[in-house]
C-alpha cells in the first residue's frame, strides 16, 4: 500500500492500526490460482482469520482449512447461507478440518456435518469411528521441512512406511481414507521439500492400490513462501516444478487440494505503531512504540519472522532500538533497525505482516490488540 494512505489512515482511526488491504488478497489468490490452476485453493484460516478476510477468499470461490470449531464455524456461517440442497453436498469442497488430534467433543460436534478430517496415528482413528463415523478422511504424512522458516513435521504426520497400515488400520474402523495430505513445513523456499513429499505420496498411492485401496485426493498443504525479500524464489518457478511433479504422477482424475496461508495473506497486512517513548541506552537510539511482539507483531516469537520497521520521514539514519509497549524485556520488536532521528508521536510502520501476526495478538500487561482497518474490500 502506498506509505500516504497508510499515514493517513493513522491519522484518522489512531494507533496501533492494523491495516489489510483485500485488492492484494484478490491479487495474490489470483496469482495462486493462475500458477496451480488444476488445484482447489483452502486457505489455512490459523494464518489470519479475520471474517472479512474468509469471506473474501469465500466469494472468489475459495476453501478453507479450519483447525477448531470457531474457525470452522467462521466459515460454515457462510456456507449455511446457502440453499439447503447444496449444503451437504458442499462441506468438503469448502472445508477440511485440517487438524489431525481433535478433541473428542469437536468429534462429536462435526459428525453431523460429514466432514472431511486428517488423522496421522491409530488413537486418532479409533476416536473418529466412535465419535464421528460419518466422517471421511485424510491421512497426514509426515514430509521433510528442510530449509523452511517453520518446522511441522515434528509434531504431526504419519511415517510413510505406516501410511498403507493406516490406512487399513481405518478400513477396518468401518472408515474410508479419501486421500493424503502433507505439509512441508511454513515459507518453504525450498522446492525438494514439495518434489519429495509429492513423490512420497505417489509411492503410497500406488502400495495403497495395491491392497486394494483406491485413494482419490492429494493435498499438498501450505507452506508457499511470501516474497518478504529478494532472497525468496520466483513463485512462478516453484509452481512449474511442484505442477510438474503433480502432472507426472497422478493422473487428472485425482483431485488436488492446498492449503496456503503465509501465501495469500502476508502481503496484504500493514502494521502502523506510534512512538510512545524515546530514550538513548547504550549509546543507541531506543524507540518505544505502541506495538509489538504482544501483539502485531507476535511472529517475532511464534512465526520465526523478522520484520522492519520503516519511517514516513527521510534524513539521515542510524541504528536504532525498536520496544512494545509493555513491561517485558521480551517485547522488543528490533535491536537494530536503520531509522532517521524522530519524536515522540511520529508513526513507524511494517509492511508483509498480513500472516501469523495479529492472529496471536494478546491483552497481555493490559494492552488490547491493534485495531484492524479493511481497505478495498
Ligand atoms: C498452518 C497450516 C497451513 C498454512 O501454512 P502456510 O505455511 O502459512 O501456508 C496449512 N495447512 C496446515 C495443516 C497448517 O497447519
Amino acid at each position: 500500500m502506498k506509505q500516504k494512505t497508510l499515514l493517513q489512515l493513522a491519522k484518522k482511526h489512531g494507533t496501533p492500526l492494523f491495516i489489510v488491504d483485500h485488492k492484494e488478497l484478490r491479487a495474490n489468490y489470483a496469482r495462486f490460482r493462475k500458477h496451480f490452476p488444476r488445484v482447489q485453493i483452502y486457505y489455512a484460516i490459523k494464518v489470519n482469520s479475520d471474517p472479512h478476510i474468509v469471506e473474501t477468499f469465500y466469494k472468489l470461490g475459495g476453501s478453507f482449512d479450519v483447525a477448531s470449531m470457531q474457525e470452522f464455524h467462521t466459515v460454515h456461517q457462510l456456507i449455511k447461507k446457502l440453499p439447503a440442497k447444496e449444503r451437504q453436498a458442499f462441506i468438503w469442497d469448502r472445508i477440511i478440518y485440517a487438524n489431525p488430534i481433535k478433541p473428542v467433543e469437536t468429534l462429536r460436534e462435526l459428525d453431523r456435518y460429514k466432514p472431511l478430517v486428517t488423522f496421522d496415528n491409530h488413537e486418532e482413528v479409533k476416536k473418529i469411528a466412535k465419535h464421528a463415523p460419518h466422517a471421511g478422511l485424510a491421512l497426514r504424512l509426515r514430509v521433510p521441512n528442510t530449509g523452511s522458516m517453520v518446522e511441522l513435521s515434528s509434531k504431526f504426520g504419519a511415517l510413510p512406511g505406516e501410511a498403507v497400515e493406516l490406512i487399513e488400520y481405518a478400513h477396518k474402523h468401518k472408515l474410508v481414507v479419501e486421500g493424503l495430505s502433507f505439509h512441508v513445513g511454513s515459507q518453504c523456499t525450498n522446492p525438494t521439500n514439495f518434489i519429495q513429499a509429492i513423490h512420497l505420496s505417489a509411492g503410497i498411492f500406488a502400495e495403497a492400490k495395491s491392497r486394494g485401496f483406491e485413494l482419490k485426493l492429494l493435498d499438498i498443504g501450505g507452506g508457499f513462501p511470501a516474497a518478504y525479500d529478494e532472497s525468496v524464489p520466483a513463485f512462478s518457478s516453484l509452481a512449474k516444478k511442484i505442477n510438474h511433479e503433480i502432472d507426472r504422477l497422478f493422473p487428472k482424475s485425482i483431485e488436488i487440494l492446498a492449503e496456503p496461508g503465509r501465501f495469500l495473506v502476508a502481503s496484504a497486512g500493514n502494521a502502523v505503531s506510534k512512538i510512545i517513548g524515546k530514550a538513548f541506552r547504550n549509546e543507541k537510539l531506543c524507540y518505544y512504540v505502541d506495538d509489538g511482539v504482544y501483539h502485531t507483531y507476535s511472529g517475532i516469537i511464534f512465526d520465526h519472522c523478522t520484520y522492519h520497521l520503516k519511517s514516513f520521514q527521510k534524513g539521515p539514519t542510524q541504528i536504532c532500538a525498536v520496544f512494545g509497549p509493555t513491561c517485558d524485556a521480551l517485547d522488543t520488536i528490533s535491536l537494530a533497525e536503520q531509522l532517521p532521528e524522530l519524536e515522540l508521536d511520529d508513526y513507524l510502520y511494517t509492511e508483509n505482516i498480513g500472516a501469523y501476526s495479529a492472529a496471536s495478538s494478546t491483552h497481555f500487561n493490559g494492552f488490547p490488540p491493534a485495531q484492524v482497518i479493511h481497505v478495498n474490500r
